[in-house]
């Protein structure tokens, strides 16, 4: 799965679990924890495989449990955020070592990138977490002058990285260059052009606060 559709879910799941507390979703965070699993591409040199250890339940839960004793059950949200990525999106387009270090099994359907399948999950994931956004009104909260949202620079880049170089299977500049040839090539790139579009706006929103406080 693109980082398109690790975003746009992780959004989704996280406010599906924040319940009542989703006012207080810090999204910045969500959309980095979305992509955090995938920094397993940067540990290639140190012969660490893709989709092993860092796409995998118990990792994650280690890693988190400092900040569930502390923050109890308001971390819920962000731990969701993160496992989505590989028990939802890579599981669903790829295969994972979700249980590592107790089996090194890959576990997943094993579809394939840019399938019917796949681009319908992301740019559908895409819409859904549009509509919800719009609704719950964290669309408006993102787009306005907050301080906050210069947070969002963080998953700006993280997506455009992805986009030009890193993106987890396959970068999507290539694909750019067949837009008119196939609808899938279509969707993936705008969903993509879409997406970092808002967050490019919000971070940009969030300097113009900062611009003005000084
Ligand atoms: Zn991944």
């Amino acid at each position: 799965m693109f980082f398109l559709g690790h975003m746009a879910w992780a959004y989704i799941w996280a406010v599906a679990f924040a319940g009542k507390g989703w006012r207080r979703l810090f999204a910045p965070a969500v959309f980095v924890l979305a992509v955090l699993p995938d920094l397993d591409l940067f540990l290639w040199d140190f012969g660490v495989e893709h989709h092993t250890f860092m796409h995998s339940l118990f990792f994650w839960l280690v890693l988190f449990v400092p900040f569930l004793a502390v923050y109890r059950l308001r971390v819920i949200p962000y731990f969701v955020a993160v496992v989505q990525h590989f028990a939802f999106g890579d599981f669903l387009v790829g295969e994972v070592m979700l249980f590592w270090p107790f089996s090194f099994s890959y576990f997943g359907l094993n579809t394939v990138m840019m399938s019917v399948f796949d681009v319908g999950l992301e740019v559908g994931g895409l819409l859904l977490a549009f509509g919800i956004m719009y609704f719950n009104s964290d669309l408006r909260r993102l787009l306005s002058v907050k301080r906050n949202n210069v947070w969002m620079f963080f998953p700006f880049l993280a997506l455009v990285a992805s986009m030009l170089f890193f993106a987890v299977d396959l970068p999507i500049l290539p694909l750019v260059y067949h837009i008119g040839q196939s609808r899938l090539f279509a969707g993936i790139v705008l969903g993509h052009l879409v997406l970092v579009g808002l967050l490019a706006v919000s971070a940009f929103q969030g300097l113009r606060k900062l611009g003005d406080s000084f």
